[in-house]
C-alpha cells in the first residue's frame, strides 16, 4: 500500500496528467481559461458543463469574478494566454482527427508544451 502510494504522488507522474489532459480534449472536453483555484492548472468544462481539474481529479466550482477584478496587471498574461488557448483548440481537433500513432504522440507532446507554459502563466497571475 505504501509502495503504490509513493508511485501515485511521485514527481514521475507529470506525463501521465499530460495523456490524461489529451484523453480529455479527445473525448470532447474543452480546455477553458479558467484556472484552478488549488494548483494552477488549466481547467477543462466536460461536456456536462462541469469544470474539472485534470491534475487534483476533481471537480472544481469557480467564483465568476467581477470586472472589477480584472483591474490587475494581467492583460499581458491574458494575451498570452488566448494565444495559447487557441492553439490548444487548433491541436484538440487534430489529436481527435488523428488514428497515427506518431502524430498523436507529436500532437500531445505539442500539447503538453503549452498546458505547462499555461500552468506558469496562471501561477503568475495568482501572485
Ligand atoms: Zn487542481
Amino acid at each position: 500500500m505504501y509502495l503504490l502510494w509513493g508511485s501515485i504522488v511521485s514527481n514521475n507522474n507529470k506525463d501521465d496528467i499530460i495523456k490524461r489532459m489529451a484523453e480529455f480534449l479527445r473525448r470532447g472536453s474543452t480546455l477553458t481559461n479558467l484556472s484552478c483555484p488549488a494548483c494552477g492548472s488549466p481547467l477543462f468544462r466536460l461536456k456536462d458543463q462541469t469544470l474539472w481539474c485534470v491534475k487534483d481529479e476533481k471537480k472544481v466550482i469557480v467564483k465568476k469574478r467581477g470586472t472589477e477584478d480584472k483591474k490587475t496587471n494581467n492583460t499581458t498574461y491574458d494575451k498570452i494566454e488566448e494565444t495559447l488557448l487557441s492553439k490548444v483548440n487548433k491541436l484538440q481537433n487534430r489529436i481527435e482527427n488523428t488514428e497515427n500513432t506518431d502524430e498523436l504522440q507529436k500532437l500531445t507532446s505539442a500539447l503538453s508544451e503549452i498546458l505547462t507554459t499555461l500552468e506558469k502563466i496562471n501561477k503568475m497571475k495568482m501572485k
